[in-house]
């Protein structure tokens, strides 16, 4: 198997915080770093070499294969053509066909069932069919979204009740893809697994981490997160059940949901660094980055032990500049990462704090205290 040794080139179609933090944790091991991103001055083109271009310019794709021994991607929203000219000049270890099913909720969700992997039941609402007839047959409550295009909760439509039917159907009239409806989960937990599988089919799990979104956004990552050992094995197993099966090489985030009797259910696979998974950057022996390199470039992967119980939270945009004035209020366990974006619009991910302490409940006590994250500030 291939083995890209440091001193060699990785390519990252896009340069946004994911990318940044891979090209940071891959500089420490004597990699160096290309990558292409429309906006200049990107997270990533701050602390890597810069081809500045569209995501879907092949010219531009071809230009960034020919600078790499390897190259990766840090969404999943990757073109066809633009994938299919990257393998065709670089060596991209991803392939294209985890890429093809996770950019469709109906593949993926088709193709986890077809692995043994409890999901949500759904519908499927091809272009032009009846929603409505879909939504009646599931029952309520449920979710519509669409099947391509969605994140942060955006492209989603939650009905409660019967009467909220026919406005949603009313609103999607003019929609041309494709939808799925599902079975809305009344979860107890929101839990996530990153699992790694390098080139030569080794595969690690991180620590689960618990999941607290607001209004759809990642709010923080509790680790470990507060389940019992029965859940959590069940949680790995099916992150590694994945992994195997779907051929993953690099990462793959398992966002899952824990219902009120105990059982798991995947919501939604990222082939690729996670927001729960940025934890690992001090928690872990080995972060979730290096782990993607690692697994890229065919090395041996990282221990993964957790060396702390962390909490990790966002900084959206309306929280940046209270971060930032109450820097030296953190405690000294605390350890910032700003992303270095250069507009602090609201709900924008704009870095993280990772809070480490000798329990969950401390590090949840400590961000409490700041009084950062409690009232939403105008900006
Ligand atoms: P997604 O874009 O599919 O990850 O959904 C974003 C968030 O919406 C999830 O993290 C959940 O909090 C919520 N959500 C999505 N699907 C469902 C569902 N079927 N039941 C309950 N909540 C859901």
């Amino acid at each position: 198997m291939k083995v890209i040794k440091p001193g060699s080139t990785i390519g990252i179609l896009g340069g946004g915080q994911l990318g940044r933090m891979m090209t940071l944790a891959g500089r420490n091991m004597g990699y160096r770093f290309v990558t292409l991103d429309p906006t200049p001055d990107c997270p990533c083109g701050q602390v890597a070499e810069q081809i500045v271009a569209s995501y879907s310019d092949l010219d531009a794709a071809v230009k960034l294969a020919k600078k790499s021994d390897v190259v990766t991607y840090e969404f999943e929203n990757v073109d066809a053509a633009v994938a299919a000219g990257l393998e065709e000049f670089s060596y991209v270890p991803q392939g294209s066909e985890l890429l093809r099913t996770t950019q469709n909720r109906i593949r993926e969700k088709t193709t986890l069932s077809s692995i043994g992997v409890p999901v949500a039941p759904f519908e499927v609402v091809r272009a032009g069919e009846d929603l409505q007839q879909a939504i009646i047959k599931l029952g309520t409550p449920c979710v519509v979204k669409t099947a391509t295009g969605g994140y942060d909760g955006k492209g989603q439509w939650v009905i409660r009740e019967e009467q909220q039917i026919t406005s949603v159907v009313e609103t999607l009239r003019a929609f041309e893809g494709d939808l799925v409806v599902e079975r809305f989960i009344p979860f107890h937990k929101e839990l996530s697994v990153i699992a790694a599988r390098s080139t030569n089919g080794e595969i690690k799990t991180f620590p689960v981490a618990e999941n607290i979104h607001r209004e759809n956004i990642l709010h923080q990552s509790i680790v470990p997160a507060r389940i019992s050992e029965k859940t959590t094995k069940e949680a790995e197993g099916i992150a590694v059940n994945i992994a195997k099966s779907m051929d993953v090489v690099g990462l793959i985030a398992v966002e899952m949901f824990l219902t009120q009797e105990g059982d798991l259910m995947v919501n939604e696979l990222a082939p690729r660094p996670h927001n729960s998974g940025h934890y690992t950057m001090d928690a872990c022996i080995t972060s979730q980055f290096e782990q993607h390199i690692r697994a890229v470039c065919g090395l041996p992967l990282g221990d993964v032990t957790l060396l702390s119980p962390v909490v990790m939270v966002n900084i959206l945009g309306e929280h940046q500049e209270a971060v930032i004035n109450k820097f030296e209020q953190l405690p000294i366990t605390a350890k910032l990462h700003l992303y270095g974006k250069a507009e602090a619009k609201p709900k924008r991910k704009m870095g993280h704090i990772n809070f480490l302490a000798s329990n969950t409940d401390k590090a949840l006590e400590q961000i409490n205290q700041l009084d950062i994250w409690k009232t939403e500030v105008v900006l």
